[in-house]
């Protein structure tokens, strides 16, 4: 059994054939699917398909790209969300100083209040970062105890960001790009303390090897936990069983629920 602990279930994407995809999740032993808010639209959605389903739980958050839209009345609402049993976490938040989509003092000013909103209402946080290193790291440090679980999410970045995340305990989550060629990080794979790897497909994106260019889809999260595994020189067996009882330990009982 597998857990996908990031995936855009709520895109456009998945419109045409949704219940196929959940169909061929659950075939590839699939148990769980965390459907990540990146809006609050999205995160609305999110929260819609978590509700109609078992084996789906959602965030609830803004990601960067989006920062511009943070106000007092998406706040009011993200909160509301973040009530729902079937919440169980804050975000996608972060930075993102490489696209840029809105401006960098926007982008700390909507992580700092999801950041806020996590610490008040004990949940864990989602994080997206990308070549954001230095500002990301000194806000995990600031935040990082009063948050009760940390997620950097697709991990790729670079030494500061992962020894701030080292630092305040959080979970390395690791993509389908662990599977391309030009993938360097091995080392962060296997330096990720046992109870903190989580495996993720971020579908519709990042399609793991051998789908790559294509349409992600939570299916291949097994993909990304054969790859972490072989890298990882574990069986896919407890590799599985490890990263779905992490993914448990770090959002809650929800994640018991399966597809
Ligand atoms: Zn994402």
């Amino acid at each position: 059994m597998l857990v996908d602990a990031h995936c855009h279930l709520g895109d456009r994407a998945f419109e045409a054939d949704r219940d196929a995809v959940l169909g061929r999740a659950r075939a590839a032993g699939v148990a769980h699917v965390v459907v990540i808010g990146e809006s609050l639209a999205g995160s609305e959605r999110a929260v819609a398909l978590a509700r109609a389903m078992s084996g789906l739980s959602a965030t609830a958050g803004v990601h960067p790209h989006d920062a511009s839209s943070w106000s007092g009345e998406v706040e009011h609402r993200i909160r509301e969300l973040l009530a729902a049993p079937e919440v169980v976490a804050v975000g996608e938040t972060g930075l993102d100083y490489h696209y840029e989509h809105s401006p960098r003092d926007t982008q700390r000013r909507a992580f700092e209040a999801q950041l806020g909103l996590a610490a008040e209402l004990g949940k864990p946080v989602v994080v997206h970062s990308r070549e954001a290193d230095d500002d990301m790291a000194a806000m995990l440090r600031t935040w990082g105890d009063r948050l009760p679980a940390v997620v950097l999410h697709s991990f790729s970045s670079g030494d500061a960001v992962w020894e701030a995340g080292m630092g305040v305990g959080a979970y390395f989550s690791f993509s389908g790009m662990i599977t391309f060629k030009n993938w360097t990080m091995t080392d962060r794979l296997t330096g990720c303390p046992p109870a903190r790897l989580l495996v993720e497909t971020d579908a519709p994106y990042l399609a793991p090897v051998p789908h790559r260019g294509k349409r992600n889809e939570p299916a291949y999260v097994g993909e990304v936990a054969a790859r972490a595994a072989a890298l990882c020189g574990e069986s896919l067996d407890a590799l599985a069983q490890r990263t779905t009882a992490n993914a448990r330990a770090c959002f809650g009982a929800r994640l018991e629920t399966v597809l």
